[in-house]
């Protein structure tokens, strides 16, 4: 393979690229990986980690609230937005230079500029340089889409979010998924009036039924603002901010208006034309169990496919493919039973399926689920409960989805994950003696069928 530059050509340094590129340069391939941004990708620089800083930040008015309740008396506190922004991109940075310092050590040439395909084994870089290899990999990733509206350019992204020179007093986000829900529960936690503006009529698409009411109406108990079924008619800015004008007649005016509406794979520019490399209806790269696009040099992972759009996947993805084409080791990655979380207020936990999928998939389903306040709430006067839910297959009594909001959520439900996965039964979560007291024990002392 030595008329080419490179054996792997990788672009974007992201969760999949990075270890992708770190695999194969390990086993000894010559490998090199273009990014246009920072190394780190969306996770580190504007995602995953930036955002559950602020998340972590915000949760601290909540507890000075609770705190009363166990004794203590800390005044009124005071907040700076400068000093979280500033802590939280000194952590990004310092995140970032250990991805660059990795890449290094395992040998890949980091090259920190914009690259595009321009044939199925070479790509070319901003500076003009035309390199060649004998595998390309798309790592790209996705990007925030903004709303089909007048005035759309006034509107920012959660990429802006990270960076806002100061905390805004009035914020409106356009929809009601992960990313809308974790934001308005920062904002709100911080201070700001926070409205939620949705087109559908109940947060959270695709998670259970149960844990989206749940979510909606404990959101607007802590003073969340959620308008649905509602989009943008036009977005104007004024001297006292910016107005958004609703489809349903009223006005809202605010200080910043987010969109997080849906993230769209990344590949604007990027001269896959130009190889011939398929995409589906939604824009994405069509590739195959191992990765493999319809182009036989060039592959692709993580976001910019549309399989799971979640950062261990991404790097699920990217090991495998180094495995199949570079340690001889073909490996398909299993996009079944993958937990995922909201870390909103209450933050939420869920695996497998829904109560709504379950039925339409299963002869007969049982469903256990427990609502109640934490003993932690009772003391500190905290009206916020739990919610957990089992979903369960009555044919092979296997425990198929679980459903947790409320605190810790995300931690617990990457245990029982653990048991959905390995396709344990009701009974065999019943044999498991509770550890008292703690929240997880209720999903072991599920005992009344819903
Ligand atoms: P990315 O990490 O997006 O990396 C792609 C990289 O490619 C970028 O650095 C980009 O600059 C670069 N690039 C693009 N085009 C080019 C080009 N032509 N040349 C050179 N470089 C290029 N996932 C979770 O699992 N948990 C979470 O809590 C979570 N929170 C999130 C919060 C937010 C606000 C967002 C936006 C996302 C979040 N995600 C979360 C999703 C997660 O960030 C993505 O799934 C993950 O980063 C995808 O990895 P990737 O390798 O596909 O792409």
């Amino acid at each position: 393979m030595t008329q080419f530059d490179y054996d792997l050509f990788v672009i974007g340094a992201g969760s999949g690229g990075v270890r992708a590129a770190r695999i194969a340069a390990l086993s000894g391939a010559r490998v090199a990986i273009a990014e246009e941004y920072r190394i780190g990708g969306t996770c580190v620089i504007r995602g995953c980690v930036p955002k559950k800083l602020l998340v972590y930040g915000a949760e601290f008015a909540q507890t000075f609230r609770d705190a009363a309740g166990f004794g203590w008396d800390v005044g009124e506190p005071t907040f700076s937005w400068a000093k979280l922004r500033d802590n939280v991109q000194a952590e990004v940075a310092r995140l970032s230079s250990i991805y660059a310092a990795n890449l290094a050590k395992a040998g890949v040439e980091a090259i920190e500029q914009r690259a595009q395909i321009t044939g199925p084994h070479s790509v070319q870089l901003a500076d003009g340089r035309a390199l060649t290899a004998a595998r390309i990999l798309v790592a790209t990733g996705g990007r925030p889409t903004l709303p089909d509206a007048p005035g759309a350019e006034h509107v920012m992204t959660s990429n802006e979010a990270f960076l806002l020179p100061e905390l805004p007093k009035r914020v409106l986000i356009a929809g009601a998924g992960y990313i809308a829900l974790e934001f308005a529960t920062i904002f709100n936690g911080l201070g700001a009036e926070t409205h939620l503006l949705y087109r559908g009529d109940k947060v959270l698409k695709g998670f259970d039924d149960d844990i989206r009411t749940h979510v909606q109406a404990d959101m607007q108990r802590q003073g969340v603002q959620i308008h649905t079924q509602v989009i943008f008619r036009s977005i104007e800015k004024t001297a006292g901010g910016l107005v958004a004008h609703l489809s349903n007649g009223a006005s809202i005016a605010a200080d910043v208006i987010m969109a997080a509406i849906g993230r769209k794979p990344n590949i604007a520019g990027l001269g896959l034309e130009r190889a011939g490399v398929e995409l589906d209806a939604n824009g994405a790269i069509e590739v195959d169990r191992f990765s493999q696009t319809n182009i036989p040099s060039i592959y692709a992972v993580g976001d910019v496919t549309n399989r799971v759009n979640l950062t261990p996947v991404a790097i699920r993805e990217g090991h495998a493919f180094a495995d199949t084409v570079f340690n001889n080791k073909p490996t398909a990655v299993d996009h079944a039973d993958i937990a995922t979380a909201v870390f909103s207020s209450p933050p939420v936990g869920a695996v497998g399926l829904t109560e709504k999928d379950a039925r339409a998939k299963l002869a007969d389903v049982h469903i256990y689920k427990t609502s109640f306040r934490p003993m932690k709430n009772i003391l500190a006067g905290n009206a916020q409960r739990t919610l957990m839910k089992l979903v369960v297959n009555a044919a092979t009594d296997r425990v198929v989805g679980v459903h947790i909001a409320g605190p810790e959520g995300p931690e617990l439900i990457q245990l029982a994950a653990i048991a959905v996965k390995a396709g344990l039964t009701k009974a065999q979560w019943d044999q498991t003696v509770a550890l008292h007291p703690t929240a997880a024990e209720e999903l072991v002392l599920l005992k009344e069928r819903a």
